[in-house]
């Protein structure tokens, strides 16, 4: 059997690669360094204005809102390409890929023409205020409190691991505005300006790149909002914080399964160079790993057509535990076919996500297995909605 696009979506694939061609940043801009996941190099502000100016950078959105129109099959065309490209549409995933789709989505028309729309044309950052000290997993315990007092909230509290807090200018964050009900009946979901007296943010360097922070802690005390920046209606927030991640998971396995895909190319050339292919428990790990790559190509080719229809796609949950457990196990098998000097960090590696030796990435590579829901939380929610198994 062979796998093909129609006329039409290699069409459109075509038109992509031209304008592509003409308008991707080059690698000497891409050179100048991204500060976190919230912060806009020049290139990066200039890259994704050009994107929403042409249509192409929410592609299945109409054209006021950076798109064209573009049916499923063409977003996964187009998702593919970025991913053959290596290029990330934004440098403030978090603002585009999850806060923005949540504002056009539940927002009011005064609200998308405030945030949705700026942050399309790179105008704005966002981080995701959702975890807690005692909120990751089971994010519905979330304490930080946010009191009705006239026209504001007041919010009190503490955020923890948000991406970018420090080169934000807003937070979309998830609140506790009725303590006096089911956990999840209480919580609501606001915009919080990062520059509102009473925020503080406390950086936390990371072990992979000491010079590098994205995560941070982030203080509220007496944090004045005005009651206008509720997103959706109170105490609905949990719909939406449920809503805003799978709007992430729709698209990510496509990059997540062209990493893998590159990794086996890199540790094929990695077995030849060191010798390491001569050992049976590389050459398996390796094949295992292509198998994979294919297995997870074809399980997100099934479930995008139910993420197409607005369906629950298990396909997608599958490949959010699948795809970043065997990118942290190929990181592995590379570092240990340097042997000794798989622990050398200024050693080469793959390049998928930004530049690491196979260590660093394999490092990085745990963070896949967290963010967005860890992987025991992935098999649990497999065993419960797939398999029937007793909670
Ligand atoms: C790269 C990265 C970026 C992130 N960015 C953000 C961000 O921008 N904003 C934000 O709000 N958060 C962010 N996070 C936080 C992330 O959402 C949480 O780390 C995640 O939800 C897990 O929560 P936790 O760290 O509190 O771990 P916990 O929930 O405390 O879990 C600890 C361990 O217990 C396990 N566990 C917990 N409950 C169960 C259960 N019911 N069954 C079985 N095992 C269980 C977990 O799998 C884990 O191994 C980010 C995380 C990472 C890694």
């Amino acid at each position: 059997m062979r796998l093909r696009f129609d006329d039409e979506a290699e069409a459109f694939r075509g038109e992509l690669r031209e304008w592509l061609d003409a308008n991707q940043p080059t690698t000497e801009e891409m050179a100048e360094p991204k500060l976190s996941s919230a912060h806009y190099p020049e290139w990066a502000r200039a890259w994704q204005r050009r994107q929403f100016d042409d249509g192409w950078l929410v592609p299945g959105w109409p054209p006021e809102l950076g798109g064209r129109n573009a049916t499923p099959v063409q977003q996964m065309v187009y998702f593919e390409e970025l991913a053959r490209r290596q290029l990330v549409r934004s440098a403030n995933p978090q603002g585009l890929s999850i806060i923005t789709p949540s504002i056009v989505d539940h927002g009011t028309p005064e609200q998308r023409e405030r945030y949705a729309l700026p942050t399309l044309r790179a105008e704005l950052s966002w981080c995701l205020g959702m975890s807690e000290p005692g909120a990751g997993s089971d994010l519905a315990s979330l304490a930080t409190r946010a009191v009705r007092d006239g026209d504001r909230f007041v919010v009190n509290g503490q955020k923890v691991w948000t991406s970018g807090a420090h080169h934000s200018d807003y937070c979309f964050c998830f609140v506790r505005t009725d303590p006096d009900v089911p956990k999840h009946k209480g919580i609501s979901c606001l915009v919080i300006d990062m520059r509102t007296p009473g925020i503080t943010c406390r950086p936390l360097p990371e072990l992979t790149e000491p010079d590098w922070a994205d995560f941070n802690e982030v203080f509220f005390t007496d944090v004045m909002v005005p009651a206008e920046n509720l997103v959706g209606e109170l105490n609905q927030g949990w719909r939406l914080a449920n809503g805003s991640l799978a709007h992430e998971r729709g698209m990510l396995w496509i990059t997540n399964v062209a990493n893998i895909e590159r990794t086996v190319e890199h540790l094929v050339a990695l077995g030849k160079d060191t010798g390491a292919a001569a050992d049976d428990r590389f050459r398996d790990a390796v094949a295992q790993g292509a198998i994979d790559a294919m297995a997870m190509r074809l399980l997100g080719y099934k479930g995008f057509g139910k993420f197409a229809k607005g369906e629950f796609s298990v396909e997608h949950t599958l490949l959010k535990l699948f795809s970043s457990e065997t990118e942290r196990r190929l990181y592995l098998v590379g570092t240990e076919a340097l042997e000794g000097d798989g622990i050398d960090t200024d050693r080469v590696g793959p390049p998928v996500w930004r530049e690491g030796s196979w260590v660093t990435q394999y490092l990085r590579a745990f963070s896949g297995t967290i963010a967005g829901g860890t992987s025991e939380i992935q098999r649990n929610i497999i065993a419960e909605r797939v398999l029937g198994l007793p909670r």
